[in-house]
């Protein structure tokens, strides 16, 4: 077999978290995935937030072939969780573009929803993932031991899951994998004072870590503060790359097989 020449140079990366469907980027998502192709993103998981959100995020993923979707109600938007909102939400999670349902979780960072409320429409949410039978797509801030208890009552997941943007320690990290989820990291590990992250990185078993933007939010370095973009991930790998001590390409070879494993998607070459 010849060998690609630019299979040494090139990475070959999965963004796992992005969200093309919002501002800025919904302006021109083509343009947004001609530039992350460019940089080596083979395929992009969009996140849909909230009814309207998701149903942005299922015409971009409609439109482009590279492009996939995880539908759910954010922990920021469950207060708008109404009746009949969980079954309209069901029906667009078996559109056949939608490969994880979420992100679900607890946000008691910024609790823009009420926390018994967030709690309630996290319960709800996973009931509903695995009654669909698709991974799920964990949001945690500042909510890692009552979110991670939730999950351990609501295990076993037979399609798994992921929590991404990790921000948790090292111990929600072993809870997370011991009921056998991915952990997703974002542009944060490039963070010159991010080094629980990056100790955790390190000690990540290589069949379980994955790699996200979460874009528009939190571009790495050197890039931080900027409008985040799926191009910009090779950054992100590359730090967990030099973190865990192995080539980019072997960085990306692993975090790329994991997600198509975990979201079930063949990549385009
Ligand atoms: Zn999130
Ligand atoms: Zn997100």
């Amino acid at each position: 077999m010849t060998k690609d020449p630019h299979e040494t140079v090139r990475p070959f990366l999965v963004d796992s978290h992005a969200h093309l469907e919002l501002d800025p980027l919904v302006k021109d998502p083509e343009a947004v995935v001609a530039r992350a192709v460019a940089a080596g993103v083979a395929a992009i998981v969009t996140v849909g937030i909230d009814l309207e959100d998701v149903e942005e995020a299922l015409k971009i993923a409609d439109r482009i072939d590279r492009v996939y979707a995880g539908v759910g109600f954010h922990p920021h938007n469950a207060k708008d969780v109404g009746d009949g909102s969980l079954a309209k939400m069901e029906a667009l999670a078996r559109h056949p573009k939608v490969v994880a349902y979420g992100e679900i979780g607890l946000d008691f960072f910024r609790n823009l929803s009420p926390q018994d409320t967030q709690l309630r429409v996290f319960q709800d949410q996973l009931a509903l993932a695995k009654q669909i039978d698709k991974p799920v797509i964990i949001h945690l801030r500042n909510a890692y031991g009552e979110g991670l208890e939730m999950l351990e009552r609501a295990a076993p997941f037979p399609k798994s899951g992921v929590i991404h943007c990790f921000s948790g320690d090292e111990n929600d990290a072993k809870r997370a994998l011991e009921m056998g989820f991915f952990i997703s990291i974002p542009g944060t590990v490039t963070y010159k004072n991010n080094t629980i992250l990056r100790d955790i990185v390190r000690g990540l078993p290589d069949d379980r870590i994955l790699l996200e933007t979460d874009c528009p939010f939190l571009a790495p370095e050197p890039l931080r503060g900027k409008i985040n973009e799926p191009a910009y991930m090779v950054h992100t790998a590359r730090r967990v790359a030099e973190v865990r001590g192995v080539p980019l390409e072997e960085t990306a070879r692993q975090t790329t097989a994991n997600a198509a494993r975990l979201f079930g998607i063949c990549l385009p070459g």
